[in-house]
């Protein structure tokens, strides 16, 4: 039997503007669908679930071979301003990079001790 490490965390919850017109907070819960073992190298880092909102929506984060992070979210908002990704981010994706300055960033590989 192989003993896997288990996430630091699975499921993330955060309070963003909802999808209706007046925005009002409603909580969006995020989860952890792929984490790659090698999160160094190039390619996909990580996958979420993004649930609450009208539709639940794929979060990625990418690696590029220069080593920097590119977030990808399939979230009506995101694909329409795909051109500018750089200078805008989706809500999505600004809840998890937040989430991710608060707490750390998820890609760091965790010691296989951790409880
Ligand atoms: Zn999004």
């Amino acid at each position: 039997m192989i003993l896997t490490p288990k996430p630091s965390f699975a499921l993330i919850t955060l309070i963003l503007p909802g999808p209706d017109r007046k925005r009002t907070l409603s909580p969006y819960h995020f989860r952890i669908t792929y984490r790659n073992p090698e999160p160094a190298d190039p390619g996909c880092v990580m996958t979420w679930d993004v649930l609450g909102g009208r539709e639940t929506y794929q979060i990625a984060l990418e690696r590029t071979p220069g080593g920097e992070h590119v977030w990808h979210c399939s979230c009506p908002d995101a694909i329409y301003r795909e051109q500018d990704r750089l200078a805008h981010r989706c809500k999505h994706v600004r809840g998890l990079m937040s989430l991710c300055e608060t707490i750390g960033t998820p890609v760091r590989r965790l010691p296989a001790t951790a409880a």
